[in-house]
């Protein structure tokens, strides 16, 4: 197309030439031919060379012959690289978004240790901001000697134990972080938020100190008396009231072990279903164990103790049975253990206004101080230590009702007046409260 183009335009004027002026003519049509074609290459060349110093502005311009051809096949190729590079930038959007949705921190350094990106958790756990420290040798905002020789490559280990940046004595927050190396003396630092380990760690390592502890005292006491009663020759009294005092001890194993073994069951279980408890039953066992309870406590005090059950209320509860058993005689058992001869012990079943309902123990024992209250219910924690042993706890008996309470949706509450007696609730929600006629309907 191109060359009869260039033929034509040339063959024309060359034969209008030659028939106006001969061959003199002809040789100046076909050279003012050549002229025109070679000035409207020019121009279009430069029109083409023009847009294409910017050529993602604007389309290309309207063109002939190659030039047309050229521009078209550039701007295709300046499409697909426009496309690819949307492409990438997207992936490397959604690389990053996952990277900043990563629970962990991360941290990418430099050669020289100086951060090149960093993602939110990181800048929470180390307290670096994204923008402002970008840059910056990590080693100058996270100043810590352990860090800086696990940075420097000196203490050998896999990863380094760090306080995070909100780290305070009273709420504590433990980081572990690690290096590994990547690209050309790159490196990738992870944090991670380790408190909830570390809390948990040393919190098994009380508990075995706790149950230790709790077994080796009634263990060594058992242990001496076998011991007297190998080497001495006793008397048949002497030998009766030493049996007694080793029942009492094995007793107080028992109860622990049984404690221990309540606990380790309810953490252990499926959540409780909504399965109907026989609440006037329960209320009855609870009732009769305290009356006992009581009654071996205070033997010659008549009363021993004012026990008062209110009646029970119209309705009926689910959940585990057992479990809600085992939390009221902790409770009920509890106000007769620290209330002394003579007080009186109230408990009571009552609606809330939410439609959940409050099983009340009240007593009129030693009360509590309110420094001692948000610590009741962990496990072995006691207000009187020697009180508490002498009245037979394991000292797991809230911590029990608590979990009880919790499984059920509901909370211990505790309130007391040091000196007047205390108040122990299960509240329980109203999901697992049940009209008793709709209960009963078939
Ligand atoms: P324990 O087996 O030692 O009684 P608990 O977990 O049942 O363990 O109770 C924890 C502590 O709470 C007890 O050691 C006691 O100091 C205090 N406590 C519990 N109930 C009462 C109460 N009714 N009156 C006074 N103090 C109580």
């Amino acid at each position: 197309m191109r060359i009869l183009v260039f033929v034509l335009v040339q063959a024309v004027p060359g034969l209008l030439g030659w028939l106006w002026q001969g061959w003199p003519g002809a040789a100046a049509g076909v050279a003012g031919g050549s002229v025109a074609l070679l000035a409207l290459d020019a121009w279009h060349g430069r029109r083409f060379m023009r847009w294409l110093r910017a050529p993602e502005s604007s389309p290309p311009p309207a063109l002939r012959g190659l030039w047309r051809e050229a521009a078209h096949r550039v701007a295709r190729a300046l499409r697909e690289e426009r496309e690819r590079g949307r492409e990438s930038a997207r992936r490397l959007d959604d690389f990053l978004a996952a990277i900043q949705a990563s629970p962990d921190g991360v941290i990418l350094l430099d050669a020289e240790g100086r951060i090149e990106w960093c993602n939110g958790m990181a800048s929470r756990h180390l307290g670096i901001d994204p923008r402002r420290d970008l840059l910056q040798h990590i080693g100058n905002l996270v100043r810590d000697p352990a860090f800086a020789a696990h940075l420097a490559g000196r203490d050998g280990t896999a990863e380094v134990a760090l306080a995070g940046r909100d780290h305070t004595p009273a709420q504590p927050v433990r980081l572990s972080v690690q290096m590994h190396p990547y690209g050309a003396g790159h490196r990738l630092m992870l944090s991670r938020d380790v408190t909830a380990l570390v809390q948990s760690d040393a919190m098994r390592r009380n508990f075995v100190a706790n149950v230790s502890h709790e077994l080796r005292t009634p263990l060594t006491v058992l242990a001496g008396f076998v011991e007297t009663m190998q080497s001495l020759p006793l008397a048949e009294d002497e030998r009766a009231r030493y049996l007694d005092l080793m029942a009492g001890q094995s007793a107080r194993m028992k109860a622990l072990i049984d404690d221990l073994l309540t606990l380790s069951r309810l953490e252990g279980s499926p959540p409780p279903g909504a399965d109907q408890a026989d609440l006037p039953a329960l209320m009855a066992q609870c009732e009769a164990e305290a009356r006992a309870l009581s009654n071996l406590l205070h033997p010659s005090a008549e009363p021993a103790q004012r026990l008062r059950f209110a009646e029970l209320p119209g309705f009926a509860l689910t959940g585990a049975a057992h479990e809600l058993r085992s939390a009221i005689s902790n409770l009920v058992n509890n106000a007769v253990r620290y209330t002394p001869a003579g007080g009186a012990i109230d408990v009571a079943w009552q609606r809330l206004p939410d439609g959940g309902a409050r099983l009340s123990v009240a007593d009129t024992g030693p009360g509590i101080a309110p420094e001692h209250l948000s610590r009741l219910s962990e496990r072995f924690y006691r207000v009187d230590h020697s009180r508490a042993r002498a009245s037979g706890g394991t000292g797991l008996g809230l911590a029990i009702v608590k979990h009880v309470a919790q499984r059920h949706g509901g909370e211990l509450q505790i309130s007391s007046v040091l000196g007047h007696g205390s108040c122990f609730a299960l509240a329980l929600p109203a999901q697992r409260v049940r009209e008793l006629n709709a209960a009963t309907a078939p």
